[in-house]
């Protein structure tokens, strides 16, 4: 039998206000454990929450990103339930009346997921175990978070990948959150069945929790559509519950079944107003919003004519595409500044793990790199020197250049004699060419480099070359 795969996300992000949604505290991420914390966001009786504007406006700015509509009221509830690391015993969330509701992404196939919600809500502590003992930090609790819930329209692992890929960078092009999932601000779980080929009703759900990666996400996908098959195949029934993926054994394990769910006993915080928001308001928010990553993607292949493997490696990133274009308006040749910075600049960046912003080389000194090749002023196998020192120690191009004599070898007079010497000394090569093998070349064009330590340019030594043997 045939399956259709139906696949669920909720996505939580956390928004980046300088302190919490209730309360005054501060939000920084790896504080001493239990410094940020306050009668209010740990829920001592009589205290009384104050919402933080910043942190609705940042829910906005995500939810018109994501091409939801802004509900002119909304409303906060209470959350019931008990855990160590929710010392109020509720959580406030929005539940019928949502900040954001009716948006969609778009993914790279022209495939339209539509987002059903977009709610603000406070974040819970965090338990530590370590041996026998559990430590809580109540740091967390209360970060504001926005969660993203899609409708259950996606039908393949790959799919949820792109999603999730392509929602991580509208957020993260809006600056609402970093997006960061080793440091938890971009947490997600899935919900997945699977049901006969073409049939209307859908099949029972199985939630997954604990997906650390997108990655993560694929393979629990993958693993799960094949641990329902084999279960309907047989005969058996899949039962709705809550599952954790082990990423160490790369499979999903039972958490709670159905019958253990929480009834959280949602009802309206009497402590909180209703968020009215006007239309004036939604208006300016949306002004706010910066290009988006396809947009640009699109503007990037029409107006630099770049391929679009190129364009979506640049504008995956923000800090990426906007170093591309300041670079290119410094330097002429788009497709070269696209080159550099793919192929060299992103490779130094990996070797230590940083962003582009963090790193030493600004668009000044690319642009330099680049007209100092153009210009003839030194070769691309110096340039690649050039950068990697520039990456390195911060000195312009231009100086390092300069301070160790880097500059083209122009002198035809000195490439000729140098010419002379190596095609005596290999008679046989000199040879072989003449005999036709004009792979030759390569060699004697390789021997000039290494004795002018790359300073020649390749294209006189070429000319040079080929005169002298013919
Ligand atoms: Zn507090």
């Amino acid at each position: 039998m045939k399956y259709d795969v139906v696949i669920g996300i909720e996505v939580h992000i956390q928004l980046k206000t300088k302190t919490k949604i209730f309360c005054g505290c501060g939000t920084d991420f790896g504080a001493e454990p239990n410094t940020l914390v306050c009668p209010v966001c740990l829920g001592f009786p009589g205290v009384l929450p104050v919402l933080n504007q910043k942190a609705v406006e940042y829910g906005m700015t995500a939810g018109l990103a994501l091409n939801c509509e802004i509900t002119p009221l909304s409303r906060f509830h209470r959350k019931n339930y008990f855990y160590p690391d929710l010392p109020k015993a509720y959580q406030i969330s929005q539940y019928d009346q949502p900040l954001a509701i009716n948006g969609y992404i778009n993914l790279p196939d022209g495939k339209r997921i539509q987002i059903t919600r977009a709610h603000l809500e406070e974040d819970a502590g965090k338990l530590i175990h370590s041996g026998d003992r559990s430590l809580v930090d109540y740091n967390r609790v209360g970060t504001p978070l926005l969660e993203i819930v899609s409708e259950p329209e996606l039908s393949t692992p790959q799919e949820t990948y792109d999603y999730l890929t392509a929602l991580k960078a509208i957020i993260k092009y809006t600056g609402v959150s970093d997006c960061n999932m080793e440091e938890g601000s971009l947490r997600c779980d899935a919900n997945i069945s699977i049901k006969p080929e073409g049939a209307a009703t859908l099949g029972t759900k199985a939630e997954i929790k604990n997906l650390n990666s997108f990655r993560a996400v694929e393979r629990a996908l993958i693993y799960e559509i094949q641990r329902q098959t084999k279960l309907v195949d047989s005969g058996e029934k899949v039962v709705q519950e809550t599952r954790l993926w082990d990423e160490k054994k790369q499979i999903t394990s039972s958490m709670r079944s159905k019958e253990e769910a929480h009834d959280y006993r949602y009802f309206p915080d009497p402590d909180l107003m209703p968020i009215q928001i006007s239309p004036e308001h939604v208006q300016s928010i949306q002004k706010s919003i910066p290009e988006l990553p396809q947009a640009k993607a699109k503007r990037f292949v029409s107006q630099y004519s770049l391929p679009e493997y190129d364009v979506q490696i640049l504008v995956a990133d923000r800090d990426l595409a906007d170093f591309y274009e300041k670079t290119v308006h410094l330097a002429a040749n788009p497709k070269m500044v696209s080159n550099w910075i793919i192929t060299e600049l992103l490779g130094l960046l990996g070797e230590v793990k940083i962003g582009i912003n963090d790193c030493q080389v600004t668009p000044e000194y690319l642009s330099q790199i680049l007209q100092l090749i153009e210009n003839k002023t030194i070769s691309g196998k110096i340039g690649k020197e050039v950068l990697l020192e520039a990456f390195k120690t911060g000195v312009s191009p231009e100086q390092i250049v300069k301070e160790k004599g880097l500059t083209q070898i122009t002198d035809t007079n000195e490439l000729e004699s140098m010419i002379t010497k190596i095609l005596q000394e290999n008679p046989k090569a000199v040879e072989q060419y003449r005999e036709g093998k004009k792979q030759a070349l390569g060699f004697f064009v390789g021997q000039v480099m290494r004795l002018t330590s790359g300073k020649a340019q390749p294209e006189t030594v070429n000319e040079l070359l080929k005169k002298h043997l013919e």
